[in-house]
């Protein structure tokens, strides 16, 4: 399928702060990377807003019909606890305080972070490479930037001189600083640096003697600089130019700035087409914060076990709420909010089944199924704008329940394509599953079991003794047992 021709898609670029139609540099293929989790601590709900987010983008592209390549990488080290260069690593700090080596904290969230993503039924990246896996690109990098000027080494530890670069280049362009301004808004630094300018970045650092995450480099025994990692591992696998860059609104500066910055210096090019940028979370109107309790683990979503919750949710609830608002807004979570998705979201897969169980009716159909279509498209190719997707998809959701009602009548090839396209829009790009409940899957288990309990008693009534026996076996071997009692047969499941 190659809709990619038909349709105009623009996409918001933060880089020049409006709306563009989509171009991608090689015709056909998009390069799309989008800055992962720091693996030190479970994920956070607000970042999995965000990267569900660009699953959305990615399953949008794909389903137009481009090849794309999708990076999104593991920060596994150089993460220091404040933007200014200073502080512990976030992951070293972690292991100092559970005891454990670095790569077990690494290991550890890495998991974590893959089953959350797999419950909200996120696609796969195309490739999901790691910091401490790209060290020796990083390190080149470095080189290459201190050979062209822009840079300097300072006690084994390298540092951007943002002030030289500003002189030819253009520095906070993404953020819309000036680098005068940034002069004061930058905290003091304790004197300990030795940074020429408080605007400057480290590269590389040396590692102090206790710090235990360290490779050796020409400068120093260290570690790169957080921003360096994705300048190496967005250039390696898509290009010294690519497409989409893609993260959180609060990496705009200083991350995704300090990787300009590099790019230009090291490459002589702005390394992306289209920076975009996903918007927070808050809960309850607030932002949120583990140390106020105004917090909620994904994890607590399914469970119901968050004082901010009165039951657990559906992932694919919490993923219809999240597709509620547009990217770029601030989306606020809250328990009533999400009751309310429940049941918008309920109606939606209602609707979904009655269609599938629909047979054509009438000489002519009553929905005008083209322009519907077209305005499903419209709402997508429109900076990705879930909301409208959502409120046409609803109008459909009335058209398809006044047919069950016999209000309305439609051919069958344009039933065909109703279930087609319903299909695309709520599961392929939606990314939403039927489901039913919360982690209690209970009700669906029971049913499927009092259905083989059923075709067994049918089977000992036929004296198909071999067929009873068998569904008895196979259900104890999936950890069900069946218990024969004189009020019937029960189950147990270990
Ligand atoms: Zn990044």
């Amino acid at each position: 399928m190659k809709l990619y021709q038909e349709q105009e898609l623009k996409i918001y670029n933060s880089l020049t702060n409006q709306k563009e139609v989509f171009k991608p540099i090689n015709e056909g293929h998009v390069g799309m990377y989008v800055c992962g989790p720091t693996v030190y601590s479970n994920v956070h709900l607000g970042n999995v807003r965000t990267f569900m987010s660009f699953d959305m983008i990615f399953r949008y592209l794909t389903h137009l019909g481009y090849k794309v390549r999708y990076v999104r990488n593991i920060t596994d080290v150089g993460h220091l606890e404040n933007d200014a260069d200073e502080g512990e690593d976030r992951i070293a700090k972690k292991a100092r305080l559970e005891e454990l080596e670095p790569m077990e904290i690494v290991q550890r969230y890495t998991v974590d972070f893959h089953e959350i993503l797999q419950k909200f039924n996120f696609h796969p990246p195309s490739i999901e490479p790691t910091a401490t896996g790209h060290i020796i690109q990083q390190i080149e990098i470095v080189k290459t930037i201190l050979e062209k000027g822009y840079a300097y080494e300072v006690n084994g530890s390298v540092y951007f001189d943002v002030l030289k670069f500003n002189e030819t280049h253009e520095y906070g362009k993404l953020s819309n600083r000036k680098v005068e301004d940034l002069v004061h808004n930058t905290r003091a630094l304790d004197g300990q640096s030795d940074k020429k300018n408080p605007q400057d970045f480290a590269l590389w650092k040396k590692a102090e003697e206790k710090h235990i995450m360290h490779w050796p480099s020409p400068w120093s025994e260290g570690f790169p600089g957080w921003h360096l990692e994705c300048t190496a591992m967005s250039t390696k696998y898509l290009g010294d130019k690519f497409d989409i860059h893609g993260g959180g609104m609060d990496l705009k500066f200083p991350h995704h700035e300090c990787e300009i910055a590099q790019n230009e210096a090291s490459k002589g090019t702005s390394p992306v087409n289209y920076w975009m940028h996903a918007n927070m979370l808050t809960l309850n109107g607030k932002k949120m914060a583990k140390s106020t309790g105004n917090n909620i683990l994904p994890g607590e979503i399914f469970s119901g076990k968050n004082k901010n919750l009165t039951k657990g949710f559906a992932a694919s609830v919490a993923r219809f709420f999240m597709m509620q608002a547009n990217y770029r807004s601030i989306l606020d979570f809250s328990n009533d909010a999400l009751l309310a998705s429940e049941k918008g979201f309920n109606k939606l897969m209602e609707a979904i089944k009655t269609l599938y169980g629909l047979k054509p009716v009438g000489d002519k159909t009553t929905f005008n199924l083209s322009v519907w279509k077209r305005g499903c498209y419209d709402a997508l190719n429109d900076d990705f704008n879930t909301p409208i997707l959502i409120a046409d998809l609803f109008e459909a959701v009335r058209f398809i329940n006044l047919l069950k009602d016999g209000k309305e009548t439609i051919l069958a090839e344009d039933l065909a394509s109703l279930k087609e396209s319903m299909h695309a829009f709520v599961f392929d790009i939606l990314g939403l599953e039927q489901q039913s409940g919360s982690d209690d899957d209970g009700d669906a288990l029971s049913g499927v079991v009092e259905l083989l309990i059923n075709l067994r008693n049918e089977a000992r009534a036929n004296k198909d003794f071999a067929t009873s026996d068998k569904i008895r076996d196979e259900l104890l071997a999936l950890g069900i047992q069946l218990k024969d009692g004189k009020d019937g047969t029960s189950f147990s499941v270990e």
